[in-house]
């Protein structure tokens, strides 16, 4: 029941209505009997800093942020977490009610969600040449991470390489590790030979365009490299039936969704998050749409 007493969170970004996260978040407090609800915000580009005022002034505990905002949040927050600043990306506001002030503290839950992923599968990033494909706020976090657990090298491909070199730089200034360049079908093919876990980080693949995907028809998928496609929707990408046609392992963008709302949930909160219930509730509401 909503009233007086009930604690907000929400998600800032455009467009939001068909994110899972408020299924993903109400069935949480549901599950623990707790009077706070998520709801979906959406927010033009040019609002942003209207928005985040907004809900401060309004109350709300924090919120996420999504695309397009995730770069620019960083500069509207007073303090960020060290993954945010590293990313240069912020997917969770928290705020912090001090009498008639507020703070905002950025953090990026991304990070730790895309390992959460690998970790669920099984598989270690130490050592492995990675390529990844797109260079949005998802390919930050996902460098982010990548580095820090050890991958040997990571080449980031995407349409604008201008974009892509941008990223690398943000993520690490001059890093051996990172190789930027532009995407191309032949580029992306030589380099994932090459290499042993590709990530998508693009919305290729995702609904409604569940028939186009990063890699070329046609061309047979290297059986011994990984796939992270971190696209939820729908479950089983057309990337990820490549693979599988190979004979190559292959992760979905479950894990991760469920691993950085789950995060998400415990900065706001201070409590565990019931990852099982959320994990069923963008189930039950995928199922739904
Ligand atoms: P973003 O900041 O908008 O970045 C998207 C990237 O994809 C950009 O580099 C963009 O290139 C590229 N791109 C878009 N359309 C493309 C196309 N047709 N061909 C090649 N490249 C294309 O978005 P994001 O936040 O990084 O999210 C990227 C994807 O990851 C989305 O599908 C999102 O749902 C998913 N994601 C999943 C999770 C999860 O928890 N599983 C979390 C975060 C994101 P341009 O710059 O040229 O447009």
């Amino acid at each position: 029941m909503i009233n007086g007493r009930t604690q907000l969170v929400g998600l800032i970004g455009w467009p939001v209505e068909h994110s899972l996260s408020p299924a993903m978040h109400n069935a949480a407090f549901d599950a623990l009997e707790m009077n706070w609800r998520y709801v979906a915000l959406p927010v033009r580009r040019d609002d942003l800093d209207a928005a985040v005022h907004g809900v401060a002034a309004l109350g709300f505990r924090g919120c996420n942020v999504t695309v397009p905002h995730k770069t620019a949040a960083g500069s509207r927050v007073a303090r960020s977490s060290e993954e945010a600043r590293a990313a240069g990306a912020v997917n969770t506001l928290v705020i912090d009610r001090q009498g008639s002030r507020w703070n905002v503290t950025g953090h990026n839950t991304d990070c730790g969600g895309f390992l959460d992923g690998l970790v669920q599968a099984g598989v270690d990033p130490r050592g492995r040449r990675t390529v990844i494909v797109g260079a949005g706020g998802a390919a930050r976090a996902a460098t982010v991470a990548l580095l820090r657990a050890g991958a040997s090298h990571i080449t980031l491909l995407a349409r604008d390489p201008e974009r892509a070199e941008r990223t690398a730089n943000a993520v690490s200034r001059n890093s051996e590790r990172i190789t930027a360049g532009v995407l191309s079908e032949r580029g992306l093919v030589r380099t994932v030979r090459r290499c042993s876990l590709l990530v998508n980080a693009t919305p290729v693949g995702m609904w409604p365009d569940d028939d186009a995907s990063v890699w070329p028809d046609g061309v047979r998928f290297p059986n011994r490299t990984v796939v992270y496609d971190l696209v939820y929707a729908p479950r089983r990408t057309k990337l990820l039936r490549q693979a599988a046609e190979a004979g190559a392992k292959g992760l979905g963008g479950l894990d991760m969704l469920v691993g950085q709302g789950g995060r998400s949930f415990e900065l706001w909160t201070g409590c565990a998050p019931p990852l099982d219930v959320m994990r069923t509730a963008c189930e039950a509401a995928w199922g739904e749409t």
